[in-house]
């Protein structure tokens, strides 16, 4: 589904990613962790080419999406994207929020779209909250309905960076639940998050992230039997 090869990535003299490879297969939830600064936002980010590269390829469903022939509107309507602050818009209700591409970029009738709206509001335990502006949302239901806009696109990827970070520590399960829910329902996911209960409970496999690099990667079974001098079970007992 979604292929690292070498991937070279620099900011100027700045060198933030250096040699990543990786993959994702469909179904697969990876989960993203490691220090601040060492470039798993600038990793997920160049899935959709919110960043380009300077080494390397990025291949979505085979596809290198640097290539020509690769729509990168449609690119970025197949790959949803969840951030850590909710960029909803602000001056339409939970659900124009979620209308709103289905009617511009999918082209859905006004109903067609009410409907399908609805369905993704419910999945996200957020019915009764169809009509509230944004601005009386608590911050977990504002990333519900993030997290219900992109999957009404129906996405064949769901990338997530720091989705609970912002909020408030009794809406962070609100929100995992919802992406917890997703996995279990076969979606293919990478999610940079510290919840690291999270990445135990779904992450098909861990990656750890430090200075660029990806240093060490395994399944939280495996992570949990790795002997001492595994940074990656390091940081995982210091967030954990
Ligand atoms: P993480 O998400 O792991 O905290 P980032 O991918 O955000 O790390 O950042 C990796 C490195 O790239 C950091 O050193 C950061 O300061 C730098 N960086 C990120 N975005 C930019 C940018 N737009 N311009 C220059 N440097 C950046
Ligand atoms: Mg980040």
């Amino acid at each position: 589904m979604i292929r690292f090869e070498n991937v070279d990535k620099w900011f100027g003299t700045l060198q933030v990613l250096a040699g990543i490879s990786g993959e994702v297969r469909r179904g697969e939830v990876k989960v993203l962790v490691g220090p601040s600064g060492s470039g798993k936002s600038t990793l997920i980010r160049t899935v959709t080419r919110l960043e380009t590269i300077q080494g390397g390829r990025v291949l979505v469903d085979d596809a290198d999406i640097a290539s020509r022939s690769v729509d990168i509107n449609r690119l970025r309507q197949r790959v949803g994207f969840v951030f850590q602050a909710y960029n909803l818009f602000p001056h339409l209700s939970a659900l124009g929020n979620i209308t709103l591409g289905l009617t511009k970029l999918r082209g859905l009738s006004k109903a067609a779209a009410r409907e399908r709206a609805m369905e993704e509001l419910a999945r996200v335990g957020l019915t009764e909250k169809a009509d509230e502006m944004p601005g009386l949302l608590s911050g977990g239901q504002k990333q519900r309905v993030a997290i219900a806009r992109s999957l009404a696109m129906d996405p064949q990827v769901m990338l997530f960076d720091e989705p609970t970070s912002a909020l408030d520590a009794e809406m962070v399960g609100e929100v995992l639940a919802a992406m917890k829910r997703l996995a279990a329902g076969g979606m293919t996911m990478i999610c940079v998050t510290h919840e690291i209960g999270f990445a135990r409970e779904v992450a098909d496999e861990i990656w750890f992230m430090e200075a660029g690099k990806l240093i060490e990667r395994g399944s939280p079974v495996e992570l949990a039997s790795r002997q001492a001098g595994s940074r990656l079970g390091a940081f995982l007992r210091k967030v954990g």
